[in-house]
């Protein structure tokens, strides 16, 4: 497995925990927005194969609790069940990001109680779901699926959304409350520009078009929130 990046700690990529974030290469999607886009278009070299990284973390036992698997998109790898199996059996604990667009293997990983955190994208309204990822002929039932995976499991999930003030209205938030009424956590994540994304004409929303979005989502998941703003 080829490690593409890795944040040595971090307080807030894993809710809780004191982790180390790693960043795998690849991604199918191309959203216009993207901040990691050197790992999604192969242009960012990898950093170090799996064997380097394992000696990294053994060397953290004590200060390190969990490990944040990003990317890209993580899923795309076949062995990375094997990965995580390994980072677990030396004691640490696991967050997947992804972008929920590969059900079956999330679906293995949550039967074999691999994954003590899930982060789910949730790109747009279905309507607009190709649009906001960039993947033209989107199939969104593999996206309704992983939510339905994710909130039937009893791991601990989130959902979050990246707003963009080009990408994003009101009426796609209630459509978006519909897709994940009931979801124990939800995130409005405001855009930032800037200039290494694929689209550089894209801009952040306002202050107040987040909090509108927000009202209008808490319908839906009272335990919605904004983050980072
Ligand atoms: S899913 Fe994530 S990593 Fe992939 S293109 Fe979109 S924002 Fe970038």
């Amino acid at each position: 497995m080829l490690i593409h990046g890795l944040q040595k700690m971090t307080l807030l990529d894993f809710p809780e925990h004191i982790a180390c974030t790693v960043f795998l290469g690849g991604c199918d999607f191309r959203c216009p927005y993207c901040h990691n886009f050197e790992l999604v278009d192969g242009s960012a070299p990898p950093l170090m194969n799996d064997e380097k990284f394992f000696k990294f973390l053994e060397k953290r036992h004590g200060l390190l609790d969990g490990v944040a698997i990003t990317g890209g998109e993580p899923l795309l790898r076949t062995d990375i069940a094997d990965f995580i199996k390994k980072i677990r059996t030396m004691g640490f604990k696991v967050k997947l990001d992804t972008n929920g667009y590969h059900p079956e293997r999330l679906q293995e990983l949550c039967q074999e109680g691999l994954l003590d955190y899930v982060a789910m994208d949730i790109k747009n309204s279905i309507e607009k779901y190709g649009l906001t990822a960039g993947v033209e002929s989107i199939d969104t039932g593999r996206i309704l699926k992983s939510i339905s995976i994710i909130m039937t499991s009893d791991i601990p999930y989130e959902f979050r959304t990246t707003v963009v003030h080009e990408l994003h209205s009101d009426e796609d938030f209630i459509a978006i409350g519909e897709m994940i009424k009931g979801a124990s956590h939800y995130y409005l994540q405001q855009y930032t520009e800037r200039d290494t994304v694929p689209d550089k004409k894209l801009t952040a929303p306002s202050g107040e078009e987040m909090e509108r979005y927000l009202g209008i989502v808490k319908e839906f998941v009272p335990n919605a929130m904004l983050r980072g703003l």
